[in-house]
């Protein structure tokens, strides 16, 4: 057995937006980086993957190109999906993809056309099994949560670019949603809000380092404050500028409030037996969306339901996905069918 081992060949895979998560059977969760490759425009050899690539980000010359390819929704560009893919299963397995078995994640609203490609960049990596799981699903098994019980469960998984609800009953999802609406529409809010009030043009990261940092949904205790760096766009000259919590969030409030639209109108589509279930134990938070400061407050506050942040809730779907993997036949029932073509 540990002759099969060494080769990591059952892995399972987090393909998320913003960070992609891979567990190897009986180790755990051995990669957490960004989904982003920096590719040479020319030879169209790959330069870098993950924290490497991201730290090339807004920082190239004309002949690399960094792209996150998974960032307007869900699959924007599926060649490059597919050499992330491959690298980052090469990285756990360098020997050479023995490939059994691969359990992905995926989110909700992906298409057949989608899954398909998803499948077939696993399969190049070398899988000879390739399952997939709609994240929500593999939210709510990572958290510890009983799918297969006939009560209600709601979860919301807010990563990069969607914004998952789910209803989940009996090892199904009874109804659900998917909003293109999620962690990078709070980053892009931020960097139209400071060019707009303030002349001031911000880097993607900055304005991400401004949300985790001081991003929130409600008013804070004690409200915090932050100095930030951007370029004038009248001067065109770099500058400083003081901000707070009371002002990004003001920044936040229009996608905050579509995302609690979503919850409520799936809420309204589930029914009536399961959202007495969601009203007893409430909405579960996961992704990295969960950790905005507030936001399960402002939730409760407008939908009168309880809600949990799971505890680390940025590698929720990834345990998930490891305990299918682990646990196969147990949890056939939440697989997707492949469709035949
Ligand atoms: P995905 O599943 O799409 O890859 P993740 O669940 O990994 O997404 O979450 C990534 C998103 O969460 C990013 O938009 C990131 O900016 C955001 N995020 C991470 N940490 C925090 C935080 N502390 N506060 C607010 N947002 C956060
Ligand atoms: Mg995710």
């Amino acid at each position: 057995m540990e002759f099969f081992n060494i080769f990591n060949n059952e892995i399972a895979i987090d393909l998320g937006t913003a960070n992609t998560l891979v567990y190897v059977r009986n180790k755990g969760v051995v990669i957490n980086e960004p989904s982003i490759v920096a590719i040479n425009k020319r030879s169209n050899k790959l330069i870098a993957i993950g924290q490497e690539a991201k730290e090339m980000m807004g920082r190239t010359h004309d002949e690399i190109v960094v792209v996150r390819p998974l960032k307007d929704g869900v699959i924007a560009d599926f060649e490059m999906t597919e050499l992330m893919l491959q690298e980052f299963i090469r990285k756990v397995s360098p020997a050479r993809f023995m490939g059994k078995r691969v359990v992905i994640g995926v989110p909700v609203g992906i298409t057949m056309v989608e899954q398909r490609a998803v499948r077939d960049s696993a399969e190049h990596a070398g899988a000879k099994e390739v399952y997939l799981v709609a994240e929500p699903m593999a939210a709510a098994i990572g958290v510890g949560i009983d799918i297969t019980e006939s009560k209600g469960s709601m979860i919301m998984d807010i990563g990069g670019g969607t914004a998952e609800i789910a209803v989940i009953a009996l090892s199904g999802i009874v109804c659900d949603r998917s909003i293109r609406n999620a962690g990078d529409e709070l980053t892009k809010a931020i960097v139209q809000y400071f060019r707009i009030q303030h002349n001031l043009l911000l880097g993607d990261q900055t304005a991400e380092e401004i949300k985790c940092t001081i991003g929130s949904a409600v008013p804070l205790p004690k409200e915090l404050t932050m100095e930030i760096k951007g370029r004038d766009i009248v001067s065109g000259i770099p500058r400083t500028l003081a901000t707070d919590s009371a002002e990004v969030r003001k920044a936040l409030n229009e996608p905050i409030s579509k995302i609690i639209e979503g919850t409520k109108n799936t809420l309204e589509r589930t029914p009536p037996e399961l959202a007495s279930d969601i009203l007893d134990r409430g909405i579960v938070l996961t992704g990295g969306g969960a950790l905005i400061k507030g936001l399960d407050e402002r939730i409760k506050k407008e939908t009168g339901l309880p809600v949990i942040v799971a505890e680390d809730p940025l590698t929720a779907v990834v345990r998930g996905v490891g305990i299918v993997l682990e646990n196969l036949s147990k949890y056939q029932q939440v697989i997707l069918k492949a469709k035949k073509y």
